[in-house]
C-alpha cells in the first residue's frame, strides 16, 4: 500500500495536481478506514483537483475580463424591480443569445441595476469558459483613441472583437466626440453579427443622437445594435437610494420613484416598441 500511494504521489506531483496532492493523505486514510469507496476516493482526488483549477480560472478570467466587483444574478433582489421579468433574465443567463451574437440593451435610470445585471450575465459567461471584456463607454472610446493616435488601432479593434462578448456599460453618461462615435462604430461594426454585447445606458435611443454628438453616427450605430437585439427597460426605482428616499429633492424623486411601479402586464417591449425611458 504504501509504496503504491508513494506512486500516486509521484503520479500527482508529474501531471502538477498540488491539490489533489494535498487531499491525498487523508482520502487514503478514509479508504483504510472503510469510511470511503475506491470510486470515492478517486473521485474526491479528481473533483478536489478539478474545483481548485476552476476556482483558479474563473478568479484569473473575472480579473482580465474587468468584472470587478464581481455581481450574480442570485444577489440580484428581483422582488425590488418587480416589473422586471426575471424569467427572461435567467433565460438570457443560460447564454444562448452569445452563440447567437445578439445585443442585450439594459435601459433605465441611475441605480437601477443595470450594471449590476449586465455584469452578473458576464459572470456566468466567464463560469461557461467564455471570453468576456466590459468596460464603460468612455474607457473604451479613450482606448480607441489611444490606439489610434499610436497607430494600432486595428489591432486594438481585433482586440475588442475577439471576445465572445463585450459589455460596453454607462452609455448617455459623459458626452461622446463626433470623433469618438466613429470610433466606436467601427468596433460595433467589427462586431456586428460576429459577437454578443450588452449594453446599459439610462438614454433612450430617440437620445443618442445627442449622447453621440451626431445623428448620423448614432443612427448608424442603432441600425446595426438593434438588428439582433432584446431591449430591456428598468423603469423601477433606484437600490442605491432605496434607504434615503426622504432625504431626496422631490425633482430627484420623482425621476427615481422609490416605491417600485406596480407589476406590468404581457410581455416586455421588444425592440419595435422600445421607447425611450
Ligand atoms: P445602474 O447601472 O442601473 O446605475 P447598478 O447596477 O450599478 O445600477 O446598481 C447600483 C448598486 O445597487 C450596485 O451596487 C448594485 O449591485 C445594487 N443593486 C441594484 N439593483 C439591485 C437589486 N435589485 N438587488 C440587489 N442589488 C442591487
Ligand atoms: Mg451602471
Amino acid at each position: 500500500m504504501s509504496s503504491l500511494s508513494n506512486r500516486i504521489r509521484h503520479s500527482l506531483v508529474g501531471l502538477r495536481m498540488p491539490r489533489a496532492l494535498e487531499v491525498l493523505d487523508h482520502t487514503l486514510k478514509q479508504l483504510e478506514q472503510g469510511e470511503m469507496s475506491a470510486l470515492e476516493a478517486i473521485d474526491r482526488l479528481l473533483n478536489e483537483e478539478f474545483s481548485s483549477r476552476e476556482n483558479r480560472r474563473v478568479g484569473m478570467a473575472l480579473t482580465t475580463s474587468r468584472l470587478a466587483p464581481v455581481k450574480t444574478l442570485e444577489s440580484f433582489d428581483f422582488s425590488f424591480q418587480p416589473a422586471l421579468d426575471r424569467d427572461r433574465i435567467m433565460t438570457l443567463a443560460e447564454l444562448e443569445f452569445i452563440v447567437r451574437a445578439e445585443v442585450i440593451h439594459f435601459l433605465g435610470p441611475p441605480g437601477t441595476g443595470k450594471s449590476h445585471l449586465a455584469t452578473a450575465l458576464g459572470v456566468a459567461a466567464v463560469k461557461a469558459g467564455k471570453s468576456v471584456y466590459r468596460a464603460p463607454l468612455a474607457d473604451l472610446i479613450e482606448a480607441l483613441a489611444k490606439a489610434e493616435r499610436e497607430g494600432r488601432l486595428a489591432e486594438k479593434i481585433r482586440f475588442y472583437a475577439r471576445v465572445s462578448l463585450l459589455i460596453v456599460d454607462e452609455i448617455g453618461y459623459l458626452p461622446i466626440t463626433t470623433g469618438g462615435a466613429n470610433l466606436f462604430f467601427q468596433l460595433v461594426n467589427a462586431r456586428y453579427e460576429k459577437g454578443a454585447m450588452i449594453m446599459t445606458s439610462n438614454r433612450g435611443f430617440a437620445e443618442w443622437g445627442e449622447v453621440f454628438g451626431d445623428p448620423v453616427v448614432a443612427t448608424a450605430l442603432l441600425d446595426r445594435l438593434l438588428h439582433h437585439a432584446v431591449v430591456i427597460h428598468i423603469e423601477g426605482a433606484s437600490y442605491r437610494l432605496r434607504a434615503h428616499a426622504d432625504l431626496l429633492p422631490e425633482h430627484i424623486r420623482a425621476n427615481a420613484p422609490i416605491i417600485p411601479p406596480p407589476k406590468k402586464r404581457g410581455r416586455p417591449a421588444k425592440v419595435n416598441n422600445a421607447k425611450p425611458n
